[in-house]
């Protein structure tokens, strides 16, 4: 079965607020083995309102608007459903008087546009609403001859939540044929998307019942495998003989199998071995330190470093000679391996790191262009140095740099 979600509200257009409701829905549909197809936000008008909803009961077994049911002006989603479907609205009688009650509860008299939320569509289900003021509500039926589960309800996350949970789930349990979904994810460092599709389209090809999706990111690719059958084993199995596959073309450079980061593959690399790490960090100016210590328990493996922004500390704090800067510049491979040499000594560490570079925007020249960064990974068996031109702006190539040197370590480990 697949679903459709349809998130009401004019603000969620706005750059200011967030669809989050949709990521709560599709999660828990996903548990129930119902995949989401359509996700749309429509402003608070009839129109557009009352379009979505017939476009969604042409194409979708499931139908979810979220928002839109409260007391006001541009709460439109019950009208124009009633609209698109064809349906009436009618007072419900009872839900009115539980409105009138729970504002005397609070020694409130209900305003006359309150009312409108006890206006049910016919055919629905009400479906209480504890947290609030709008009820839900419930269609199952036959739309243009084809089965069809619709719902309504109301935005506010909390309410939602409660409201899903409590009442839609065991509804949707009931009348959907048991269907399990299994996902796995691959994660790859440092190679460029093209690369990995490239090598494992071929593969993820032959298997037409599990859905291969790439997701790119910021020196970061993860291979998203998704299947979805009658039963638990036979997706899981589906997923790991495809995941096999993937694992024997791509060896090494997979870090990530159960969805760890990369930060958590060096600390566990690290412990395991027993090793320690120090770091400086120019151009990243504590980027790395940052993303290492974000893990509590880091203080077994990563005893510190230091932000060598300027040239001075750069020869003050990792021993990088001046002589050396004056003769390579500070964004060189060789101040970068000294920088990793230096702080690895420093800080009797097992390994050190250095990076050094250009974040941008300003400070790039034609020799050393913006983007440019040199990576170092110093250790007892000696220096390692990679030089690499990160594209984007300076977050993404800070973000680049890290992600470098921890694919560095990692490496080194495995
Ligand atoms: P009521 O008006 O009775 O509070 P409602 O069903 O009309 O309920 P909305 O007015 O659409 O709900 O939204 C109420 C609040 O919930 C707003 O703060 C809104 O930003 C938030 N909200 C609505 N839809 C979503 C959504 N899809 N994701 C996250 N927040 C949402
Ligand atoms: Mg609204």
């Amino acid at each position: 079965m697949n679903a459709e979600i349809i998130a009401v509200g004019s603000e969620l257009l706005t750059p200011h607020r967030q669809d989050t409701n949709s990521l709560y829905l599709t999660e828990k549909l996903n548990d129930l083995g119902v995949e989401v197809r359509f996700k749309s936000i429509v402003g608070d008008d009839v129109e557009g309102l009352t379009a979505a909803a017939k476009l969604a009961m042409r194409r979708s077994d499931i139908i979810i608007f979220s928002g839109g049911l409260g007391p006001t002006e541009d709460d439109l989603t019950r009208e124009a459903v009633a609209e698109g479907l064809g349906l009436k609205v009618q007072r419900d009688p009872a839900v009115l008087a539980k409105l009138e009650e729970r504002f005397a509860k609070r020694g409130m008299k209900m305003s006359a546009n309150n009312a409108k939320q006890a206006d049910i569509l016919t055919s629905a289900t009400v479906m209480p609403n504890p947290l609030g003021t709008a009820p839900g509500q419930w269609i199952a039926g036959k739309y243009d001859g084809e089965e069809r589960l619709l719902m309504l309800l109301p935005g506010p996350p909390h309410e939602l939540k409660a409201l899903f949970e409590a009442e839609c789930i065991p509804r949707l349990r009931a009348r959907i044929p048991p269907q399990h979904i299994a996902i796995r994810t691959l994660k790859m460092a440092m190679m460029p998307e093209s690369q990995v599709d490239a090598r494992v389209a071929p593969i993820y090809k032959t298997y037409t019942d599990v859905q291969t999706t790439i997701l790119a990111g910021a020196g970061e690719i993860q291979l998203q495998l998704r299947c979805r059958k009658d039963s638990l084993a036979e997706a899981e199995a589906r997923v790991a003989e495809l995941a096999e596959k993937i694992e024997d073309e791509l060896g090494d450079a997979i870090f990530s199998r159960k969805g760890e980061t990369i930060e958590q593959i060096v600390s566990y690399l690290l412990q395991m071995r027993g090793m320690t790490l120090a770091v400086a960090e120019s151009c990243t100016g504590g980027l790395l330190a940052e993303r290492i210590t974000s893990l509590s328990g880091s203080s077994r493996y990563f005893l510190g470093g230091a932000v060598v922004y300027s040239n001075e500390l750069k020869t003050q704090f990792a021993n990088v000679p001046k002589a050396m800067i004056d003769r390579h510049g500070a964004v060189s491979r060789e101040v970068a391996a000294a920088m990793a040499e230096g702080i690895r000594k420093r800080c009797v560490a097992s390994y050190g790191i250095g990076i050094t570079g250009v974040a941008g925007p300003s400070g790039g020249t034609e020799q050393k262009p913006v983007g440019l960064v040199y990576i170092a990974l110093a250790g007892e068996e000696g220096t390692q140095v990679v030089e690499r031109n990160f594209p984007g702006d300076r977050k993404r190539i800070r973000q680049f740099a890290t992600q470098q040197a921890l694919e560095m370590i990692r490496r080194a480990l495995v």
